[in-house]
């Protein structure tokens, strides 16, 4: 039996090198720091995007988007987020909420979270009201806590598409 709503988790972590912004959710916010990665090492959207394939039951962005791929290199990750919902409504789902948690020792989140909430909100879209991020240090333990990257964890829902 389908209950016709599946849930999704996604993770994703990107170090930091020196630079002068983190790309989160399509936001750059400004920074000492950036991420780096493959393609534009935005890890709010890949979170976001393993969250929505794995909870559609189609695989993760690593299988849609190799990070091997020449036409994955500096890509735009707000692309890939909506390559990966038009796959997941093709296959019959559509998403409708998802709550992220960013985890890093800085930037600060708080301020960006309105207009990471509107873009990540536009591009799967839903109502800005139905996604939520925040944002939590690691208090100065592991990785994390030494500066040396970024964490985030997202669950998104999907409910089945009527017809
Ligand atoms: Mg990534």
């Amino acid at each position: 039996m389908s209950l016709g709503v599946r849930v999704g988790i996604g993770y994703d972590s990107h170090r930091f090198v020196e630079g002068h912004g983190v790309l989160l959710g399509g936001v750059l916010i400004p920074a000492a720091v950036r991420c780096t990665g493959h393609s534009d090492a935005d890890a709010v959207c890949h979170a976001l995007t393993d969250a929505l394939l794995g909870g559609a039951g189609l695989g993760d962005i690593g299988e849609m988007f190799p990070d091997t791929g020449a036409e994955n290199k500096d890509r735009d990750s707000l692309e890939m987020l909506r390559l990966a919902v038009a796959r997941i409504r093709a296959a019959g789902w559509v998403p409708a909420q998802a709550d992220l948690t960013v985890i890093a020792e800085t930037p600060k989140i708080g301020p960006h979270r309105p207009a990471i909430r509107e873009r990540l909100a536009e591009t799967i879209g839903v109502a800005p009201s139905e996604v939520m991020v925040k944002g939590k240090t690691n208090e100065r333990m592991g990785w994390v806590g030494r500066g040396e990257g970024i964490a985030v964890i997202a669950v998104a829902t999907l409910v089945r598409s009527e017809g």
